[in-house]
């Protein structure tokens, strides 16, 4: 029985129309998803009983890859779809500029431009689990202008049930940086072109970034008190995922606070570098 080695070879095999039928915005969405074993290869209706029979053994994620491996050919199968679309129009729906040549969006204030061939540029670096929100951002996002309204991740369309894991990964994360590192939310306003807004929710703190142009969010910060633990919420505008799959969400999420523990190291809180 053959084997799926990697993603990208699902992928081949799918009619690329982006058709929607299995609930997915793409076919390269869906390729990810049976790698991650959320979905079932039979999902795709377009796929013929030959190729279903060939690979319904296999296993979802490929044993001899890692995380990261499958990762970057997720990645790379991003960029090879850049190579489709209209950029000029791309632009305009996602707030960006066009040049003719490359596509620039502004990541929390910094550029970050793509050209036709899928080749990223940026101004400072830009790890991977902020590029593939970028890449789907262009290639996906309806251009929906935020409203304003504030929801929890597990409030956003299968927030929940798909990644159950986003306050531990990303909001317990980053809530062990702002506890360890004082100056966090002044970098986030210096560093990161952040915006301190009035207190949210009643927190002590509440920081509005932008990540991408129609995708913000909002950290807020409850200092420990009397006894009470700190606490650290991420919201986001109930519009994002409209604008971003829930999967690049997620990610946004962890390259985010990959980025801020890195700072964080970066001024000499050593504990901070084996804190996930
Ligand atoms: S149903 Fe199949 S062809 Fe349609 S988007 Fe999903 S994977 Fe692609």
């Amino acid at each position: 029985m053959a084997r799926m080695n990697n993603l990208m070879e699902l992928f081949q095999l799918l009619d690329k129309s982006n058709c929607r039928k299995c609930n997915e915005k793409t076919c390269l969405a869906f390729a990810a998803a049976v790698f991650q074993r959320r979905k079932d290869i039979t999902e795709c209706p377009k796929l013929t009983p030959e190729i279903i029979a060939r690979f319904s053994d296999a296993d979802a994620a490929s044993p001899h890859k890692t995380t990261e491996e499958n990762r970057d050919e997720y990645l790379e199968g991003l960029k090879q779809e850049i190579a489709g679309i209209d950029l000029a129009a791309a632009a305009e729906r996602s707030g960006g500029q066009f040049n003719g040549t490359r596509l620039t969006l502004k990541i929390m204030g910094k550029d970050f431009s793509v050209d036709r061939q899928g080749n990223l540029y940026a101004d400072i670096h830009v790890n991977p689990w902020v590029a593939m929100p970028f890449l789907s951002y262009v290639l996906h996002g309806e251009g929906v202008t935020p409203s304003g309204n504030w929801v929890s991740f597990r409030e956003l369309k299968e927030g929940a049930e798909r990644y159950p894991l986003f306050k531990k990964r990303c909001e317990e994360a980053m809530k062990r940086v702002a506890d360890t590192y004082p100056d966090l939310f002044d970098d986030l306003v210096h560093i990161f072109s952040g915006r301190q807004v009035a207190e949210q929710f009643a927190a002590d703190i509440s920081v509005v970034l932008a990540p991408l142009p129609k995708v913000p969010i909002m950290i807020c910060y409850w200092r420990p008190e009397e006894g009470l633990a700190s606490t650290l919420n991420v919201f986001f505008d109930d519009t994002a995922d409209r604008n971003l799959d829930i999967g690049s969400l997620f990610s946004l999420g962890a390259g985010l606070t990959a980025m801020f523990e890195k700072l964080a190291l970066r001024h000499g809180f050593p504990e901070l570098a084996s804190s996930r």
